[in-house]
């Protein structure tokens, strides 16, 4: 049992952390509203916060904001009944971690949360401060499935809730650490959730994670070609069909090999841009020669994982054609099983811990790749459409050594006006085409075994470019957009699905 005291302590430490702004007596109603109008538009509408004790809700035009008793008062504003903390309930009810199942149980005592204007009941998983430790150098972002909130029933008088907690086996390598368990409450009444308590229960050790669910990329059959699935039984699948499909793979691995190298591509490979808004604009151009770029040396396999759709699945698929076809050099494929993939994909959502976590909320970010050793994407899973496929090849585009350009129709632009492009455009492809082409092979200056570079005079050597070109579009990069030569239109088809 639990005292009351301990949540009002428990409150007040997370309005700290809360995006809430303080000092609301000093403004005008409407002002507050337009300013927590602003940080819902900014931060999405995943906002939950805890009531300060002394403060009430108010919600004007769907927006909820909270104000000082007094202020509220004085402004004879209509208030929200937040009335979710009754020690009524809060006193009488007990629970905790059952570690030996995992189990999150509720004894409510026959008293039923609905009757003390608690909407809903969560219990709330977090990996114990994530930002401070250092085991989350190496957890390659599968610790973002186990920042987890899940309805707690309120038909049952002693509820039992299964924390869906996972651990990835990544490659061996992933570190443990332990997990803080949380119950939050929201109140009933109001538009969107709002938390009105919020009280730590427990802390699972990391011994436990032995008993956690072992977690697989997502997987649906007749997506990915037999050749692409690293974990396929060949001998379930058909030894002649297989057969069959490799060749099939083989001769599109050939297919590219007439597709033209151009000076453009090789000299947008040479330039970083970087977001810096100033009088001449938001961007700068840097230049970051190719032999710093680090490639994909090494076989890569993907794997997806949480909140993912089968779409994601057939963007990944048609990545990976059109790669076998223009980056012969690369070998890139799918697995269902964890033990083989590479470069995970993660899909979550961007909120509450988790969004600061991954730095998506205060950054303003949609997707991600975490560059060198961590060598793992981040999408969020709240997209849909073109928007979510662009996102997707974006970042694997990243993991392939592309950077950004402000090219109209590229997956790689900064240019946020444009198209969100779903696919790899002409810039992007004939980029790849270069950085996997076949005939170049790494430098010895490479650092990581896993990664390889390039030299220019080397790609301007064995691809029979010309310097003058090379040198006139590092120095017109801009320019490099409007190359779209005739021979990778098919590959545009390829992904779009034309035939
Ligand atoms: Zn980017």
């Amino acid at each position: 049992m639990i005292g009351f005291n301990r949540v009002l302590k428990t409150l007040s430490v997370y309005f700290m952390a809360s995006v809430w702004i303080g000092s609301w007596g000093f403004f005008a109603v409407d002002e507050v509203s337009a300013s927590i109008t602003h940080i819902l538009e900014t931060n999405g509408t995943q906002i939950s916060s805890v009531l300060k004790p002394g403060y009430v809700m108010h919600e004007k035009n769907g927006v909820k904001f909270m104000i000082k008793r007094e202020t509220a008062e004085a402004l004879g504003v209509v208030t929200l009944d937040m009335e979710c903390d009754s020690p009524e309930f809060w006193d009488n009810i007990e629970y905790g971690v059952d570690l030996e199942t995992l189990e999150f149980v509720v004894d409510f005592n026959n008293l039923n949360y609905r009757d003390y204007k608690i909407q809903n009941l969560y219990v709330v998983t977090e990996p114990y401060s994530p930002d401070a430790a250092d085991w989350n150098h190496s957890t390659k972002g599968f610790e973002f499935h186990n920042f987890t909130k899940t309805l707690v029933p309120h038909n049952n008088d002693i509820a039992k809730v299964r924390l869906p907690l996972n651990k990835s086996n990544f490659a061996s390598l992933e570190k443990t650490y332990p997990l803080d368990i949380k119950i939050e409450a929201t109140s009933t009444g109001t538009s969107t959730p709002v938390a009105c308590v919020k009280e730590e229960v427990s802390r699972i050790p990391v011994e436990k994670f032995a008993d956690f669910a072992n977690m697989e990329p997502f997987f649906a059959d007749g997506i990915f070609q037999p050749y692409d699935i690293e974990s396929l039984q060949v001998e379930a699948y058909g030894e002649d069909a297989f057969i069959e499909k490799f060749m099939e793979y083989q001769d599109l691995r050939k297919s590219g090999q007439d597709l033209p190298s151009l000076e453009a591509a090789l000299a947008l490979l040479g330039k970083n841009l970087i977001f810096e808004p100033s009088n001449e604009g938001d961007f700068k151009w840097e230049d970051q020669p190719v032999s710093y770029k680090l490639l994909r040396n090494k076989k890569t396999v993907i794997g997806l994982y949480g909140d993912v759709v089968k779409s994601d699945l057939e963007d990944v698929n048609k990545m990976i054609q059109v790669l076998h076809v223009v980056a012969p050099g690369l070998d890139i494929s799918y697995s269902s099983e964890t033990k083989d993939v590479t470069l995970p994909i993660h899909f979550t959502q961007c909120k509450d811990k988790l969004g600061k976590h991954i730095g998506c909320k205060t950054e303003g970010f949609v997707g991600v790749y975490f560059t060198s050793y961590k060598d793992y994407v981040w999408v969020d899973s709240s997209k849909r459409g073109d928007y979510r496929s662009h996102i997707i090849i974006h970042e694997i585009g990243h993991a392939l050594g592309l950077g950004h350009n402000l090219c109209w129709t590229s997956a790689m632009t900064y240019e946020f006006e444009g198209p969100q492009v779903p696919y790899l455009s002409h810039i992007d492809l004939m980029q790849l085409q270069i950085l996997y082409h076949p005939d170049l092979t790494p430098t010895s200056k490479s650092y990581k075994p896993a990664k390889r570079s390039l030299g220019r005079q080397e790609v301007i050597n064995k691809l029979g470019l010309s310097e003058e070109r090379v040198s006139y579009y590092e120095d017109n990069i801009e320019e490099a957009c409007y190359q779209k030569p005739g021979a990778y239109d098919y590959l545009i088809d390829m992904q779009i699905g034309k035939k």
